[in-house]
């Protein structure tokens, strides 16, 4: 899958990469960017066909999962995005205790989004933008009525039980009641107070979460439970609000999901779970996939910020962060015919490299500057191509 820009470099559908080469070859296109491959047109086209494009994300704290898809569920673009993460060093500054409403942290993690949500932009035509804010709906909680949405059509699915199972889980703090996590059993499961086969209800004060264990002991009577009759909800709905994805929602012209119907989606999907396929899911909005790519872009954000600029316990000393031997930190950079970034840089003319996962990569001899080749400046973002081996060869 190669992206395409017109002659203006606004977006077109992306092509496949025979067409790409036979367009360079032919001098009508031109090299836009490498990571992800992108093209740019050198002449105008009479009529340019763009489909309709659906973006999905699915905002988390730690990782974000990001895909694009066409009307009929064909998807041409995965990422995986890694958000900024602060060391626990900055927390006991004068900065961040301040009283903001977002910390920085939280900022920069829904700048993190924003970033995303921009670039794929850039590279494709979107028309649409789709959020997962929140694990469960809680408008649908005391009105179920609400969940007769347009993406909620896959028939079989009880959306309205989903969410409310979500809810528990949510309310209970993922957590099982019975033995407060004593046995480890890291599977849980919602249950039914008053059984199901008594009658029993599917509202969210006649369930519970139990871990498998506990939940099968239960089922057989070898165990009681020690609480009886109504829980009360008490969860806490302004951490529910503060979410990076109603923040995103606030600052775009996004729709909303929520993770109860993503999950159900991806399970009937069968895609394992991962954060871009999450994304998948939301994206194509329960329509079954077609993947015309089977790469998954891995992005992790570095900033100016984000790395150690100051040497130092007390941070006095500041680091170089000019160039040396035409080379900057977190530089992405070719030798011996791999990719690697710039980690650490000697004056002596050698440098540390490291992969995308920002670990050190242990090369002998110690790689000189002078036989690598700088790919691309330092950028906000340093991304890494993937091809998701198991899951293609299931594709085709
Ligand atoms: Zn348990
Ligand atoms: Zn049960």
């Amino acid at each position: 899958m190669v992206y395409v820009l017109n002659v203006y470099g606004k977006p077109l559908m992306p092509c496949s990469s025979v067409i790409a080469r036979l367009l360079l070859k032919q001098g009508k296109a031109k090299v836009k960017g490498r990571t992800p491959f992108t093209i740019q047109l050198l002449y105008k086209t009479e009529t340019e066909y763009v489909q309709s494009l659906t973006h999905g994300l699915d905002s988390g704290s730690a990782k974000v999962g990001s895909a694009v898809s066409g009307e009929k569920g064909n998807i041409v673009y995965m990422a995986q995005i890694e958000t900024r993460y602060r060391k626990a060093r900055w927390l006991n500054r004068k900065n961040s205790m301040k009283k903001d409403r977002f910390s920085p942290t939280m900022t920069s993690k829904i700048h993190a989004h924003v970033r995303e949500m921009k670039f794929v932009q850039t590279v494709l035509p979107i028309s649409k933008t789709i959020i997962e804010t929140a694990t469960f709906d809680p408008h649908a909680l005391k009105n179920p009525a609400v969940l007769t949405n347009k993406w909620l059509y896959q028939k079989g699915i009880n959306y309205g039980y989903a969410n409310t199972k979500a809810y528990v889980l949510t309310r209970d703090g993922y957590c099982c009641q019975h033995c407060k996590g004593k046995t480890k059993d890291k599977r849980l499961e919602v249950h039914h107070i008053i059984f199901r086969s008594e009658n029993g209800s599917d509202e969210e004060d006649n369930l519970l979460t139990l871990c498998k264990t506990c939940h099968d002991a239960l089922h057989r009577g070898e165990v009681a439970l020690k609480k009886k009759g109504k829980k009360k909800g008490k969860l806490n709905h302004a951490t529910q609000m503060n979410s990076i994805g109603i923040q995103l929602l606030k600052r775009t012209h996004a729709e909303e999901t929520f993770g109860f119907v993503t999950k159900e989606h991806r399970q009937l999907m069968r895609l394992p779970k991962e954060h871009y396929f999450d994304a998948v899911a939301i994206t194509t909005q329960g329509k079954e996939p077609t993947f015309k790519t089977s790469n998954v872009l891995f992005k992790k954000c570095v900033s100016y910020g984000d790395y150690q600029q100051t040497k130092g316990v007390r941070s006095e000393q500041v680091m170089p962060t000019g160039k040396l031997f035409g080379f900057r930190k977190f530089d992405k950079v070719q030798y011996k015919g791999n990719d690697y970034f710039i980690k650490g840089r000697m004056s002596t003319g050698y440098a540390i490299l490291m992969d995308t996962e920002g670990n050190k990569v242990d090369l002998k001899p110690i790689p000189k500057f002078s036989k690598m080749k700088r790919v691309s400046a330092r950028k906000s973002w340093m991304t890494i191509p993937k091809i998701i081996l198991s899951f293609y060869s299931c594709a085709t």
